[in-house]
């Protein structure tokens, strides 16, 4: 038999001051409408514990859960927005695991806190349907992201445009501090505490910094790499976050916080998946800069722990490290094993073709990745209307992989293996919320077994891995989660 979760919260017993404890406010008429059964075996979770929606939304907590909202400040679209924080979450407690890992429990929609503001508190169905699907697509994609374990609607009704049920989404991670928790303390010019947040990260997080001297820029500068890496996979796969502003900037450099995120159908560079964007900011194109921007932010609010020019040292790792994993993404995507300096050439030369053509990102490598070196007939001519552009690119891009390594097979396998067949378009999030909305759980249930297996070829899955239908083009998506 599966015993209980043990449970411990170090950032209530380590850093009082830094949020206020409290506990969430259940919804009225919860139920669990769906959870991840394969985060639930990985924390190794008892089966009862999903037999009714008691802790996935709020109404009861686990032995040693101590519940609190945190606070955090940040910089949202490029300006000081002050005082943010868990504005409608709650951080319950940290699971220890057997094999020694910690991971945060945080319970999304769960009520008002000191950091509300305007707002209610709450989330509705659909964004708490999107945030699920969106991080375990990521997972199964190998980008670090929070994990979601739970979905709970209700009857009570949160009011955005309309009347929408309530739901709360149970989220696992190892942390939820943000850049914008260092720049909270920064900006009341409470240095001391600043530093005692940055002692804390390290100690739980980079165990093996504890007590170098030069702990403080060595973990800023892995801060910096891990961020590259994580928007250089973003860039890889065509995902766009939509709210990079400092307060959803994880520490670990992972994904966190999904509102209006979209993945690229059309290759379009300048992608603005947030309606509410209007400049376009957080355009698919900016994010590697917008990225560094907000490492800026961190970094000045790190000031009181390092030199400038350590700060400086720490930062001038990011555009090294954002190319080559960039680099390396894409070469894995164009099947290429080894590097060769006309590969830079040959990416950009697909990228624009693509760009012209609004052709399919996803569909696009995909296809690709069926290409021979001996035949100069590829699927992916079908979908061109500039023939002669892709006949061009096509015989400069075999001549390339008749110069690498691996045979036909090997390298489709491997190609197969790195451009998903399914990702999580727009209208396919849309269609499982409709019919979770609606009480069937089976589209959402489906997509989300898909989500699984994005690199996998499943004639049962035929449709997810299609173009997106026609009407999709005109789905907006809003802001109000
Ligand atoms: P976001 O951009 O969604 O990550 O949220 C920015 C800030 O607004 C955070 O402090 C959130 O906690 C807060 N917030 C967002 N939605 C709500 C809501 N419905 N009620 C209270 N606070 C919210
Ligand atoms: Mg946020």
């Amino acid at each position: 038999m599966t015993q209980n979760p043990i449970f411990n919260n170090s950032f209530f017993q380590q850093l009082p001051g830094f949020y206020t404890a409290l506990a969430p406010t259940p919804l009225r008429g919860a139920t669990l409408l769906y959870h991840s059964e394969d985060l639930a075996r990985e924390l190794a979770l008892p089966e009862e514990l999903f037999t009714s929606a008691g802790i996935w939304s709020g109404e009861q907590l686990l032995p040693g859960m101590q519940p609190l909202a945190q606070v955090y400040s940040g910089h949202q679209f490029g300006v000081w927005a002050g005082q943010l924080g868990d504005g409608r979450g709650i951080l319950l407690g940290e699971q220890q695991l057997a094999d020694g890992r910690q991971l945060d429990w945080h319970l999304k929609g769960a009520g008002l806190t000191p950091y509300s503001r305007m707002g209610d508190g709450r989330a509705v169905l659909r964004s708490v349907i999107r945030e699920f699907l969106a991080s375990e697509a990521l997972h199964y994609l190998g980008i670090d992201t929070t994990r979601a374990l739970s979905i709970v609607t209700s009857d009570e009704p949160v009011w955005r445009e309309q009347p929408e049920p309530g739901a709360m989404l149970l989220r696992v991670a190892p942390s939820h501090v943000r850049f914008g928790h260092f720049e909270h303390f920064y900006y009341r010019r409470e240095p001391e505490k600043v530093r005692q947040l940055a002692e804390y990260v390290i100690s739980r997080h980079w165990p093996e910094l504890v007590g170098e001297p030069d702990r403080f820029t060595l973990w800023l500068a892995d801060v910096v790499a891990r961020t590259a890496r994580t928007v250089a996979q973003w860039q890889a796969v065509g995902f766009a976050h939509g709210v990079m502003n400092t307060d959803n900037m994880s520490i670990l450099g992972m994904t966190i916080d999904y509102g209006p995120f979209g993945f690229l159908d059309a290759y379009q560079t300048d992608y603005v998946c947030n309606h509410s964007d209007h400049q376009g900011r957080y355009a698919f194109d900016n994010q590697p800069a917008v990225a560094l921007w907000n490492l800026h932010r961190l970094a000045q609010s790190l000031s009181g722990l390092m030199t400038v020019a350590e700060l400086e040292q720490a930062l001038a790792g990011y555009e090294p490290a954002l190319m080559y994993a960039y680099g390396e993404e894409m070469r894995a995507k164009l099947g290429f094993s080894r590097r060769d300096k006309q590969d830079n050439d040959i990416l950009t030369g697909l990228l624009s073709l693509m760009a012209n053509e609004g052709a399919d990102y996803t569909q696009t490598f995909r296809l690709l990745s069926q290409s021979e070196m001996a035949d100069s007939r590829s699927v992916l001519r079908d979908e061109m209307k500039d023939l002669a552009g892709f006949d061009q690119w096509y015989a400069r891009y075999r001549r390339r992989l008749q110069q690498d390594e691996p045979d036909d097979l090997t390298r489709q396998r491997a190609m197969q293996a790195k451009n998903p067949r399914i990702i999580l378009r727009n209208y396919l999030a849309q269609l499982a919320i409709d019919s979770a909305q609606q009480n069937d759980i089976s589209v959402l249930a489906r997509l989300h077994q898909a989500l699984r297996a994005p690199f996998t070829d499943n004639p049962n899955d035929d449709d997810m891995a299609a173009l997106p239908p026609e009407w999709s083009k005109t789905l907006a998506i809003s802001c109000s989660s």
